[in-house]
């Protein structure tokens, strides 16, 4: 066996541990009763500490040094030297981290994600602040310790986007700013009420599950390698390209919640299940920081997946003239009299509101930003934990005009803070700006491509998606690197 092959033997018993954690924690999203959330976290903090020893363990120092000679000289964009290249910058960011603050946040994170659901439940930001406090702590433990140059988040938003920073996010989102706030007053002033409001009927969840399985199917997600259950926070997961899980969730008379929640994770989901075979159990499928989704290059390029199916194709026109015979078909009574171009501008109206998961593509960016600084004064210390509905609050009103009613609908609306996930939120805005990008490239390099969707013929995209980005997994070129981590990746 080459020094390569016995690495590679190496890391995908690591594959199989990470997996193995990741099907523990999508069965504590969508099976698990409450009562099981402690020791589900013990449970997850001794598999993660397993996990983290693999990894930064001395054995694995050895046979990365001994891939590392083997591959001197190797082709710079072969996966064998990408592999060993990326697991060389997490191995030596991941031992900087200490064992007791990896499993600490295991621990709390089942524990911190059921305070959550029931705090959003009964609107009560009190009984979770105390939560949110000590992930905030563990957050900044882990900055101290990967260390940073300019800012706590930079070490942390590595994790999810390796080549972004405080800095660079600034300059992104005054761009933003600079663009959407003039247009969305502009649209403010001119909306005019729809002819007929669509989601006034009732919608039976069985038939909308239905309806939105079979989209994704024609999208390509291959349902032998996948799954749909229901989860109060939509999301993907996968355990490696052979199972791969998505999660939605319903509103009886609301439609667009499940089938645009289930195209959404569709994409993340066909961004996994289009990895090439050859890199199951590589360094190229994993995630070495134990996040998911686990397959892409970042969380912005896997968030540009599901973007692109959920809104550049499932909003536009010409998916409603191609799908909305089979809608009216499930949903006879519902959609009597309606018209695919009732339905196009049905789930484009762009509206200041409260929730972001429900925000239009116009709004959708102003809710990362107000997140993204709040997090960053949060790990600053000019924003403290107990301010943060009246922070939250504020800054709904200057950007959107509205403020939310309680904090259930505020700021106690997202899931990620009470897993920890400091630094994911700017993947959203980065994945919006890409997904617009891929999908011109797309067209740019295929003839006949907007014919094609305009018949819902999708395998031309999702070819072009699978040869230029999902088969790759997480191989990627060298990237400048925020924290100060040496050398790129
Ligand atoms: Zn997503």
């Amino acid at each position: 066996m080459t020094a390569y092959q016995t690495f590679l033997t190496h890391i995908a018993e690591l594959s199989d541990i990470l997996n193995a954690i990741s099907i523990l924690k999508w069965d504590a999203r969508t099976q698990m009763p409450p009562g099981g959330a402690e020791t589900r976290g013990y449970q997850l903090a001794t598999l993660t500490r397993v996990a983290q020893e693999h990894f930064v363990s001395d054995q694995t120092a050895r046979l990365l040094d001994a891939a590392e000679r083997e591959l001197a000289g190797a082709d710079p964009d072969s996966y064998p030297v990408r592999a060993v290249q990326q697991t060389r910058q997490y191995f030596d960011i991941i031992r900087r981290i200490p064992l007791d603050l990896v499993s600490d946040k295991a621990a709390l994170e089942p524990v911190s994600e059921g305070v959550w659901a029931a705090a959003k439940q009964n609107n009560d930001f009190a009984s979770f602040a105390p939560y949110l406090q000590k992930q905030l702590d563990l957050a900044k433990r882990q900055a101290d310790a990967v260390g940073y140059q300019d800012h706590p988040f930079d070490a942390l938003v590595f994790e999810y986007e390796p080549s972004m920073n405080a800095a660079k996010l600034r300059t992104l989102f005054n761009a933003l700013k600079a663009g959407l706030l003039p247009l969305l007053g502009k649209i403010v002033a001119n909306d005019k009420p729809l002819e007929r409001d669509l989601w006034q009927h009732d919608y039976p969840v069985d038939k909308q599950k239905i309806f939105a399985l079979e989209v994704a199917q024609q999208f390509g997600y291959d349902l032998n390698r996948g799954r749909l259950d229901i989860a109060p926070h939509p999301f993907e997961i996968s355990f490696t390209r052979q199972d791969v899980r998505i999660t939605t969730r319903y509103n009886a008379k609301y439609l667009p919640m499940a089938l645009y929640g289930t195209l959404h994770e569709t994409g993340h989901a066909l961004y996994e299940q289009g990895v090439d075979p050859e890199l199951t159990r590589t360094p190229l499928t994993i995630d070495f920081l134990g996040k998911y989704p686990v397959g892409g290059t970042s969380y912005g390029a896997h968030e540009s997946q599901s973007r692109l199916w959920e809104n550049q194709i499932g909003r536009s026109r010409e998916f409603w003239e191609v799908h909305f015979q089979r809608l009216r078909e499930i949903f006879p009574e519902q959609m009597a009299g309606a018209t695919p171009d009732l339905l196009y501008r049905s789930v484009n109206r762009v509206r200041p509101s409260l929730i972001r998961v429900e925000a239009d593509e116009v709004t959708y960016n102003l809710h990362i930003m107000l997140r993204v600084e709040i997090e960053l004064g949060l790990l600053e210390g000019s924003i403290q934990v107990k301010d943060l509905p009246e922070v939250w609050n504020a800054k709904m009103q200057e950007y959107l005009g509205v403020t939310p009613p309680n904090d259930s609908k505020g700021v106690l609306q997202d899931i990620h803070w009470s897993g920890g996930g400091f630094g994911s939120f700017p993947g959203y805005t980065v994945g919006n700006v890409m997904s617009a990008q891929f999908l011109a490239a797309a067209q740019r390099d295929t003839p006949g491509l907007d014919a094609a969707l305009a018949s819902g013929n999708y395998q031309p995209l999702l070819g072009w998606l699978t040869e230029n980005i999902y088969r790759h997994g997480r191989a990627i070129r060298r990237v400048n690197c925020s924290c100060a981590a040496p050398g790129t990746i």
